[in-house]
């Protein structure tokens, strides 16, 4: 089936960035790219976005895995990943590292 506007999976996970940039809850958007034929699932809010993949339970499967509440690990990885697809470097407290005075 192709998809020809985006689409909000209302039964996915919130993005965890409502946890680590305590910005609104926001469900993921499933994006298909025709021209590609690849699914990527992406927070409208942070820009948090999974791998690009040509199956749509996959891009899904890494979304729910990827923002799954209540765990550090998986908070720890979101940081990490936030971090390589944005360019920035902020930690799990908060938007910029503690500096020492
Ligand atoms: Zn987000």
């Amino acid at each position: 089936m192709l998809i020809d506007k985006n689409e909000t999976i209302s039964d996915a996970p919130v993005c965890l960035c409502n946890v680590v940039l305590n910005t609104k809850k926001t469900l993921p958007t499933l994006r298909y790219n025709r021209a590609s034929n690849m699914y990527q699932l992406y927070c409208k809010t942070c820009g948090f976005k999974t791998h690009e993949r040509d199956n749509k339970q996959s891009v899904i499967t890494d979304w729910f895995y990827s923002n799954r509440a209540g765990d550090r690990h998986i908070r720890e990885c979101w940081v990490s990943r936030y971090n390589t697809q944005n360019g920035t470097a902020i930690t799990l407290m908060g938007t910029c590292p503690k500096s020492r005075s």
